[in-house]
């Protein structure tokens, strides 16, 4: 008895429940399926494409220490895995369900493709600790949470979440394309950091050795550089959330943590719940990736351009904490998670740009791959989504600068223009007196810019707009 298991953002072996899954079906037939859509994601993030090939790289390692290898091809997966598994004798297909609302399409028209061939379709939910139906069971509806805080209460009650059986393979006779490249999908970049099983739990085992302890603070200094980095890992599913998930309590058990190392712990595992509530919430709102949660958020219109969008896209908007980190993000392909909320906010809100225009721009930089959560977010922040505040929160950027980088050590590292500076002269530059940059000679075309936009003011006129249209339309 032979099954196929069709590989996608679960590019790992161990604790897989989709392998266990379909594990009951017979030996593993391990394959990749890269389809056009999946292909033209890759095209759009070099770095993305340059860490997903490592880890398929290293999926097709691991898979030959066990005697088989990963079977690779590239066209339509309905067709595809019908082929496949009609030559390789196999009764079942099994998969790992995806979020967003693309994805969901295409694996209900593979779904209806195999069972149209007489095959068993198998679709498995392995990227969230606690998989959607589990959670939504105790619902009123049974179809999911649209608030936070009821499903982290429920969450909390369904973890730590035991790991998935390991499954066995079968020799594989049958010829694999070329694993991928990343100049197939037009990227030179290079990773640079270990990609695969093992990285990613190494890297998990150094974070809840130490920084995992200081988390409360590091989630809201960008300068300690010290959350997990866990988000590529953990989006291109090298690693199982319920295995974070099931670490952190472990850690957590230790009778010599300090209150707040244990609070930490909690920290983070309120955000490792917050990832499996935007999967959720996209699980049981279809177009969550397409349009606002909220049904009457969907009339309000935010502009698709503006004319300072360059200095935004650039990191030249003369708010040194946004601009940081849209640099950091074009130069590693990631942000951190305080400064991701600042930089949106100042989209949405400063600028009045479209959260989508916003999300698209960043998906061409991020190496995380999980739509779902970019929406979910990027709707979170620009008041249309999941968070039912009766007005939106803007942030102010100087604010928030004084707050979370207090010691500019994180703009200083960022934005070369401002690094020289003394305390003093970086204290007044963000605090935006457009005179105080001038008298610094901070303008010019290498030096940076004053603030593009005053933002007591456009925060102001946008809460005005809001409470017009919104809150009491006509
Ligand atoms: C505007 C905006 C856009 C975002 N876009 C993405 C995106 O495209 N892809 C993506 O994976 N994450 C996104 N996030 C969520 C979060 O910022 C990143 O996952 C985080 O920066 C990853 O860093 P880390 O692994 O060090 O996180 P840690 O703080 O160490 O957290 C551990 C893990 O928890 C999860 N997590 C943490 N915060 C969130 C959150 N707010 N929502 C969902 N999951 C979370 C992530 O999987 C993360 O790896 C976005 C957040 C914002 C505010």
């Amino acid at each position: 008895m032979r099954a196929v298991f069709a590989f996608g953002r679960d590019l790992r072996l161990s604790d897989h429940a989709g392998l266990a899954a379909v594990a009951r079906h017979g030996a593993i037939v391990p394959v990749h399926v890269i389809d056009s859509a999946s292909a033209s994601r890759l095209r759009r993030s070099p770095r993305r494409a340059a860490y997903y090939c490592a880890a398929v790289r290293a999926l097709d390692e691991a898979l030959r220490a066990r005697g088989t290898a990963l079977i690779v091809r590239r066209g339509n997966p309905g067709p595809v895995l019908r082929a496949l598994a009609r030559a390789v004798g196999a009764s079942a297909v099994g998969w790992s369900c995806r979020y967003d609302a693309k994805s969901v399409r295409q694996d209900r028209e593979l779904q209806s493709t195999l069972e149209e061939g007489g095959l068993r379709a198998v679709p498995v939910h392995d990227a969230l600790a606690v998989p959607p139906e589990d959670s939504a069971a105790a619902h009123h509806r049974g179809d999911g949470y649209r608030s936070f805080v009821p499903y982290h209460a429920r969450w909390r009650t369904l973890i730590p979440v035991e790991g998935a059986a390991s499954a066995t393979f079968a020799a594989v006779e049958i010829a694999s394309e070329p694993l991928p490249f990343p100049e197939e999908f037009g990227s030179h970049a290079t990773v640079d950091e270990a990609v695969g099983e093992d990285a990613a739990r190494a890297k998990l085992t150094a974070f809840l050795a130490g920084p995992a302890l200081q988390y409360g603070a590091a989630r809201n200094v960008p300068a300690l550089a010290e959350t997990s980095r866990l988000s590529a890992a953990l989006s291109f599913g090298t690693i199982a959330a319920r295995e974070v998930v099931r670490a952190t309590c472990e850690r957590a058990g230790d009778p010599f943590l300090l209150v707040e190392e244990r609070t930490s712990l909690k920290l983070y595992l309120r955000s490792l719940a917050q990832r499996d509530f935007f999967l959720q919430l996209a699980w049981y709102n279809e177009s969550l990736t397409e349009e606002p949660l909220q049904v009457k958020m969907r009339g309000f219109t935010f502009a698709r351009t503006h004319p300072q969008l360059d200095a935004w896209r650039s990191g030249r908007t003369g708010y040194p904490l946004v601009d940081a980190g849209i640099r950091e993000l074009r130069a590693t392909g990631w942000m951190h998670p305080r400064v991701r909320a600042i930089a949106a906010s100042f989209l949405c809100f400063d600028l009045g740009v479209d959260w989508r225009v916003g999300r698209d721009e960043w998906d061409r930089e991020l190496t995380e791959d999980e739509p779902a959560l970019a929406a979910g977010n990027w709707q979170w922040i620009a008041g249309v989504g999941a968070d039912l505040a009766a007005y939106p929160r803007i942030y102010n950027p100087r604010k928030q600068a004084r707050r979370f980088d207090p010691s500019t050590a994180y703009v200083r590292q960022w934005i070369p223009e401002l690094a020289g500076l003394s305390d003093a002269a970086l204290f007044e530059a963000e605090a935006g007196y457009g005179e105080a940059q001038l008298q610094l000679a901070l303008f010019g075309p290498r030096s940076y810019p004053a603030p593009i936009v005053d933002h007591e003011s456009v925060a102001r006129a946008f809460l005005e707009r809001y409470a017009r249209e919104v809150r009491a339309p006509a």
